[in-house]
Formats: C-alpha cells, structure tokens, sequence
C-alpha cells in the first residue's frame, strides 16, 4: 500500500489498509509524497488528428479507457488484452464519436441533433444532447423495447417510435435532417468515425499489437479505428500496421458473407436473428467501405454463433468485465482463430469489450444465489 490512511474525524493514521477507525469513523487516503503526474486526455495527447476542435470543457470523460490484460491469454496461448469501452460515460465507445460530432454540431450552430438508434448510441446522442444544451431527436423502431427506450428517454430527449422500414430511416433522417436543421448523428456519421480513432491512438500508446478484433455492424467503429491505426503509420508513430479482423454474429453477418463470396458490394441480410443485438444491422451503411479495407489491407471478418458468444460473455465476466452480447463477439472469434491457425500462439491479441452487459441485463445469464437468515450467517459465509 502507497501512503498511510488517516482518520477525518479523530486524526489517527494508520499503515495498513483497515475498513474503519478504532473511533468508530471511516478512513480515508492521504496524498503520498511526490508530484503528481497529471495526464491530459487524450482528445489533448492527439489534439492534431481530430477534424475540429473537440469543445473540452463540455466533455463527460469519455475515452482514456483501460486496456486489461486478460487471464483468458494464457489459457489460449496468446497475449491477450481488452480495450474496456464499458466505462464510458453511456458504457459503450459511441460517447467517443458522439462527443466530437455534437462538438460539431454546435459549432455549426445546430439547435437540434438526432440518430436512428434504440440502442448505445441513442442513449450516447440523448446525453450528449443534453449537456450541450441541445435538443435530441431520437428515432426508434416500432417493437423497441421498453427498458431500451427509457434509457434513451431519461436524458431528455425526444424518442419517437417510427412504424416503418426502419432499413430507410437511416436515409430518410439524413435527408429531412438536413431539410429541419438536426443535425443527424447516424452510425458511420463523418465526425462520430473521427472519435473512434482514439481507440487506435490509445492502444498505440501502450502496446503495438499484432491483432485488433472489432465488433463490427454498420462499420463505422471498424473504420474509425483502421483510420486510427493508418494515420499514425502514415506519420511515422508506428513502424507497422496491426491485422484488423471484423466479427459479426453469424446470424447477422452481411459484411463477412460478401468478404468471403467475393462480392464487391454488401447485400441485405435476410431474417436477422441474434442474440447480438447491438450489432445486428442487416444492411450495413460503411459494408462497402469495410469490405473495401479487409482487401486493400488484406485483413479478416470472422462470424461466431450464438452459443460461442455466451461462452465467451461468461468467461469475461469470470475476470470482472460484464459486457453485453456484442462484445464479446471478439473473444469468441479470438479462440476460433487460434483453433484454425490464423492467429499463431504468442501473438499480442487486442479485444475491443465495445458496451456494458447492463445494457441488456434482462437477458443475461446469472449466477447462483443463496438464501441465508442473519442468525445463520456464520454458516452460510463458510
Ligand atoms: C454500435 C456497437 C457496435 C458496432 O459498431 P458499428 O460502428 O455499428 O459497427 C458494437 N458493439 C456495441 C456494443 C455497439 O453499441
């Protein structure tokens, strides 16, 4: 333990780490001795690479999130590290993209922005919204869930269930967006691709990996962080290039089906049915774009089932990290890449654990739990 503990009420210090002072009162840290290293963030660290100037002072600390080396490596024979999104101020990496967008849209004057989301990032646009003083429109489909739309809703904003091809709102929010001033947010959005790049940036900082797996559905966190990692190759902050690899759930995997048939262009996928609902979009928006990277780069896309993105939701959450179904789509297809030598043992393995498991809490599989009375508690802690 760094520094002694000391007692706000009565002053008594101590030198190992108790819960309580022998007053009865809590306990609490002292500063220990030296100068503190005050790290800028790092919208500051790469302050050149974003296309505005990112409005600072109306950041919710976003970003700057931990990379964790994983216990799973060893069992699988790599150096295997997990970027956590989770920790981020809506829990998921779309606050990095929404904070620079909304950045954006303020300074251009928008009153109003806007996504078509009933997930993350209308969760992301509705907070962010907020704290910027701007109006949200936030557009959901129809058969959205309840507990998901109120999670969007708390911040303010104003949700709108569209009956409707939710396919076209996309386009169509763009376009009347444009027409009422709001500023739509979208998934691939210029400025939201932009904020993604912190992931790269970050990861660079403090490791040069041989791997990056990323949940992948309409692209755009995909594309972010390949623009991340070619932006610094390009001006020589790393000597090489990671392999990047997209994982879709194979129930919803329009961008790996056209990679592996050969196709130049995406198409919809039918019946989209996945218990990664985060990154279940059927048509993706930067499929293309993506497919367009995997070949120029010669990179991967790698779908996993269902049941192997359980299994790897359980394992996280065995070493701390409860994440939602999407993002444990990496680690799934992590053990399968091994397993057919596309990643070879000793390779410095990066995850990107994209949202929190408390998103989709209602369908998570929980553990055992015990029912004790006080007076047999000795026995029940046994
Ligand atoms: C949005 C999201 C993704 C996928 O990001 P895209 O930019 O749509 O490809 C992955 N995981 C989670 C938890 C998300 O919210």
């Amino acid at each position: 333990m760094r520094g002694r503990l000391h007692c706000p009420i009565c002053g008594r210090e101590y030198d190992k780490p108790i819960q309580r002072c022998s007053c009865g009162e809590p306990v609490e840290f002292e500063l220990f001795e030296g100068e503190p290293y005050i790290a800028k963030t790092a919208w500051e660290r790469f302050y050149d690479f974003w296309p505005i100037e990112p409005e600072l002072e109306l950041s919710l600390g976003e970003g700057d999130t931990p990379l964790v080396r994983s216990r799973l490596g060893k069992e699988l024979g790599v150096k295997l590290y997990l970027k956590n999104e989770t920790v981020n101020p809506t829990w998921s990496f779309k606050d990095r993209g929404t904070f620079l967008a909304v950045s954006y849209a303020l300074k251009a004057g928008y009153k109003a922005v806007g996504t078509v989301s009933t997930g993350n990032m209308g969760a992301s646009v509705s907070a962010y919204a907020s704290r910027f003083g701007l109006k949200a429109k936030i557009l959901v489909s129809e058969n959205a869930g309840d507990e998901k739309v109120k999670a969007i809703s708390v911040y303010g904003g104003d949700v709108i269930r569209v009956k409707g091809d939710y396919g076209k709102l996309y386009f169509e929010s763009l376009k009347l967006g444009e027409k009422l001033g709001v500023y739509f947010i979208n998934s691939d959005n210029p400025f939201r691709v932009e904020g993604y790049k912190g992931i790269a940036f970050e990861i660079a900082e403090e490791l040069s990996p041989d791997y990056v797996l990323i949940p992948t559905s309409s692209g755009g966190l995909f594309r972010g962080i390949a623009k991340g990692f070619i932006e610094l190759k390009e001006n020589e902050l790393i000597e090489e290039l990671p392999t990047l690899i997209a994982v879709q759930a194979e129930g919803c995997s329009p961008i790996c089906r056209a990679f592996k048939e050969g196709k130049e262009k995406i198409e919809r996928f039918k019946k989209p049915e996945t218990i990664a609902k985060a990154i279940a979009n059927p048509y993706p928006p930067s499929g293309n774009a993506v497919l367009k990277l995997l070949r120029e780069f010669g990179w991967k896309c790698v779908a996993v089932s269902d049941e192997e993105i359980t299994e790897a939701q359980r394992k996280l959450a065995g070493e701390g990290l409860f994440v939602q179904p999407a993002s444990a789509t990496g680690i799934a297809a992590v053990k399968k890449l091994i397993e057919s030598g596309v990643i070879s043992e000793g390779s410095k393995v990066v995850s990107i654990l994209t949202g929190s498991g408390l998103k989709t809490l209602p369908h998570a599989e929980g553990g055992e739990v015990r029912e004790c009375s006080l007076e047999n508690l000795e026995s029940c802690l046994r």
